[in-house]
């Protein structure tokens, strides 16, 4: 699997959130019991659950389900639910008495389809189930589900022997009677749902000894074809539950499970990470996304946040794990990491690049870029801005303020307030709420030798509306690197600093640490700037069959073709179709041709795919192909590679691909 498609997919890990843990009424207490049978599908269920005093409630069973039985307190129920979008049984209450619910339910689940691709997998909220594995997610309404009311429960499990069980909470009981196997569950944490794994797993079980005497179960369940990567992904974890507890403060809950699953999913939840085999198997999964999906204990499954005013949780997150790992490897993995995100971000168009206050989830590619990688960058400012030590105390004070129920964006401000005893509101109110980035140019600079020696006068200006700015000048001397820090909160402004060497260089922001929008030469193109844009015009030349069927999948909006016979497009052009006629049309419009990156590939190449940027400022993507064949077995791999600037495959493998080098904004002094 390239590692484009499984960065895309495993940022996508979907956080199911205890939502409204906090601020919501007292939880309803629920011992349930459950039998499964992967071979023929079905699920019987029984219960019963404790209401609290309080307001009246609905409670919801996915419609696929036949009620046995159903009581309030003793008394049978009307059977007859009311349908109103769903199904749903309305419980009256009292201020005064808690209420005991009975319920009996018994159905059919679905089929599990291994075929399912990553976005399929996030929308489908049925339940399934196989020998091979079961998911029953708690979207699909498979139990009964009082809403508005947290949940904490006891659920047993009865399944065949050869199968495991795994839901969020500690495993409490685990024994064989009759060919079957019993577990029994317990969570305390309020969460609204029971999401449900199991499978044909081997366990593999460690104690982990944590901050303050405390024993963590660390446990993977992975099918037997990986039960050899147990122990690595068990190290892993020991080394980020080590890291997190001493950055942030004890984690919160009794164990951790990293559960395989036979489709290509990624999911997180409390306790534990629900990762497809495959995804499983690449080395570099334990070495980042574990790490962030360990991390999510802390930040969205820890505190939560409050996703009416925005979900900070995945740009923390972010920050803390996959950054923070870079930044382990070194200052130059780090900053690569940065210019990524900021091409990303400079891949966007105005109405995609909205505030940051308006991510919530995940639904598309440009929410990964903002939500993740934009507020990372706001982290890295913030930290830029306060110190490492008040940032990392802000952190611990944030944690042991709100563990266990919901925090928002002013929360964490008020945190870093308290420990770098400043005003913050400025720095969050214009990372938050505004659309867009700032756009920053260096725009002259000259060295100047005066009675005291060498300095640098140079002149930064940005476009309207303007942000204040703290900005890192880098001042080369020789071979020696002096970072200036300057203010600018106007439109433009001229700055000297002072040099003990004769300055060689200036250069705006060498190592990426703001969040701005780059400039063409920094920004060389990749193929995302045109797969995102609305705007993108796509150019069939040959195999048009082929060449749509394989533009359908890379432009994310409703494609607009144009023939080879019109005029060159005032947009951003997506050119596909095979060698000859793609050439000719690059020649007849004067386009460049293939670069001499892409020129000097082996005889076995069957396609190239390369970025390049108009005279007049707008980006091209032209795929090549020998063959309509050869188009065709680009339609999986090539909506991947979006932060490539160019590639070279074998039918559907990429066998060279790369970006443009990144020219920053530097003046050179000659001397
Ligand atoms: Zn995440």
């Amino acid at each position: 699997m390239p590692r484009g498609l499984t960065f895309a997919l495993l940022l996508g890990l979907l956080v199911v959130p205890c939502a409204n843990a906090a601020r919501s009424p007292a939880p309803v207490h629920a011992d349930i019991q459950v039998r499964i049978d992967p071979e023929t599908r079905e699920l019987t269920g029984k219960g019963a659950w404790t209401v609290p005093p309080g307001e009246s409630l609905a409670i919801v069973l996915d419609d696929r389900f036949d009620v046995r039985r159903f009581t309030v307190d003793g008394q049978a129920r009307p059977a007859e639910p009311n349908h109103d979008g769903r199904r749903h049984w309305r419980l009256a209450q009292s201020e005064r008495k808690a209420r005991r619910v009975e319920i009996e339910w018994r159905g059919p689940l679905d089929p599990l389809e291994a075929g399912l691709d990553h976005r399929q997998v996030l929308r489908h909220t049925v339940p399934v189930t196989a020998p091979r594995g079961t998911f029953l997610p708690g979207a699909a309404e498979w139990h009964p589900v009082f809403t508005g009311r947290p949940l904490q429960y006891t659920l047993h499990v009865d399944l065949p022997l050869g199968q495991r069980a795994v839901v969020a909470g500690n495993l409490v009981a685990d024994r064989s009677v009759d060919g079957r196997r019993l577990q029994a569950f317990q969570f305390e944490q309020p969460g609204p749902v029971i999401d449900l794994m199991a499978g044909p797993y081997r366990a593999v079980e460690r104690e982990f000894a944590a901050l303050g005497n405390r024993t963590i179960t660390l446990r993977t369940l992975f099918h037997a074809e990986i039960a050899d990567l147990a122990a690595g992904y068990l190290d892993a974890t020991e080394r980020y539950l080590r890291l997190y507890e001493r950055w942030i403060g004890p984690y919160p809950y009794g164990s951790f499970s990293i559960v395989s699953s036979p489709t290509p999913t990624g999911f997180g939840m409390p306790t534990l990470t629900y990762l497809g085999i495959d995804v499983l198997r690449l080395p570099f999964i334990r070495d980042t996304s574990l790490g962030h999906e360990v991390l999510h204990n802390w930040w969205g499954n820890g505190v939560y946040p409050d996703y009416a005013t925005g979900n900070w949780s995945e740009g923390l997150t972010t920050f803390m794990a996959d950054h923070a790992y870079r930044e382990q490897a070194g200052p130059a993995a780090a900053r690569e990491l940065r210019l990524a995100w900021l091409r990303d971000l400079a891949a966007l168009d105005a109405g995609q690049d909205r505030p940051l206050r308006e991510f919530t989830s995940r639904t598309h590619g440009s929410d990964q870029v903002l939500g993740y990688h934009k507020a990372a960058m706001l982290f890295l400012m913030l930290r830029d801005t306060i110190g490492s030590d008040a940032f990392d105390q802000g952190l611990r004070g944030f944690w042991s303020e709100h563990r266990g129920s919901i925090a928002s964006w002013d929360d964490l401000r008020a945190a870093f307030e308290r420990t770098s005893q400043r005003d913050l509101k400025g720095f969050f109110t214009q990372w938050l709420d505004r659309a867009g980035v700032p756009y920053l140019r260096l725009e002259s600079a000259r060295a100047v030798q005066d009675a005291d020696g060498w300095r640098v006068d140079f002149t930064l200006s940005q476009d309207r509306p303007v942000y204040p700015l703290r900005i890192p000048m880098a001042v080369g001397t020789g071979p020696d690197q002096q970072m200036h820090w300057v203010e600018l909160d106007r439109e433009r402004a001229t700055f000297s600093v002072r040099t003990s060497q004769p300055p060689g260089s200036i250069t705006l922001d060498p190592d990426a640490r703001l969040l701005r929008r780059l400039t063409e030469g920094e920004a060389p193109p990749i193929l995302r700037r045109v797969m995102l844009d609305p705007t993108t015009v796509t150019v069939l030349a040959g195999a048009t069959g082929a060449g749509e069927a394989l533009a359908r999948r890379v432009v994310e909006h409703p494609l607009q073709v144009r023939s080879t016979g019109m005029p060159l497009p005032a947009a951003p052009l997506l050119l596909v179709g095979l060698e000859r006629d793609v050439n000719r049309y690059l020649a007849r419009h004067g386009l460049p041709p293939r670069p001499a990156e892409l020129a000097a590939t082996p005889d076995r190449a069957t396609a190239w795919v390369w970025t390049a940027t108009r005279a007049t400022g707008e980006p091209v993507t032209v795929v090549s192909a020998r063959d309509a064949k050869a188009l065709a077995a680009l339609g999986r791999p090539l909506p991947h590679y979006g932060r490539q600037s160019w590639l070279v495959f074998e039918g559907g493998t990429a066998t060279a691909r790369g970006t443009w080098p990144s020219r920053p904004q530097s003046v050179r002094f000659d001397r």
